[in-house]
């Protein structure tokens, strides 16, 4: 197999932006503990979702908000770099929407979150989901202050979208497995992504779902063990 004698390392030669890259995360991490400590204050609970465009971020949200908005008082952020289609569905439920608009930015970060944070009452709140921008990659390098992180992947990313982003999987609490009726079509096993996400993390709980007709969602409120510490 030739193309194996040929492969580009990202670290080797010359790395010029390492330090600059490893002072933005620090500083982000510093947010990140501000964030945490400001929520546990007043007692929320903030959970950090991630995963690719289309994966059904917006759905899980919507489905957890109905399940749940009786019971927690419940705002969402949405991530999102220009428009207001997620927060606006959002919204549709009945609890406060806070649009995070990232410009250019691929992901969230401390600093923006800490922002939306002064745009909610928190003495008001229980929980907040946070729906991060459509991106398997940098949002897991970029601590929010959130108390879990979900991973949303869905079979219609294909076979390998665990193993082609471990290092989000790395960072998961929980990952969700979402539009399970659709994997025969594609021919995606969810036994397959679950033994590569526990390969990956074996501490991370991984859940199947189809968001779309709302199954799944009362194993995924329960594996983010909200009502407890
Ligand atoms: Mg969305
Ligand atoms: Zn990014």
């Amino acid at each position: 197999m030739r193309h194996k004698e040929k492969v580009v390392k990202h670290d080797e030669g010359k790395v010029f932006d390492i330090e600059l890259e490893e002072s933005i995360l620090k500083a982000n991490e510093d947010l990140a503990a501000e964030n945490q400590q400001l929520l546990r204050r007043h007692g929320v609970k903030a959970i950090d979702i991630m995963g690719s465009i289309g994966s059904g971020k917006t759905s899980l949200i919507e489905n957890i908000v109905q399940r749940l908005k009786e019971r927690y008082r419940i705002a969402v952020f949405n991530g999102d770099l220009t428009t207001t289609i997620d927060a606006d569905r959002v919204a549709k439920h009945g609890v406060e929407v806070v649009q995070i608009n990232t410009g250019k930015e691929c992901h969230l970060d401390a600093n923006l979150v800490a922002k939306a944070l002064k745009n909610v009452n928190l003495r008001q709140l229980d929980l907040i989901l946070i729906e991060n921008v459509g991106n398997l990659i940098c949002p897991g390098e970029f601590k929010l202050g959130a108390d879990r992180r979900l991973v949303v992947v869905s079979v219609t990313e294909g076979p390998y979208m665990v193993l082609k982003h471990p290092f989000i999987f790395m960072e998961a609490d929980v990952v969700v497995i979402n539009k399970l009726d659709l994997a025969e079509a594609m021919g995606v096993e969810f036994e397959k992504l679950q033994r590569d996400t526990e390969k990956i993390n074996p501490r991370a709980k991984v859940v199947g779902a189809s968001c779309r007709n709302n199954i799944g969602t009362d194993r995924v409120i329960e594996a983010l063990q909200i009502d407890s510490q």
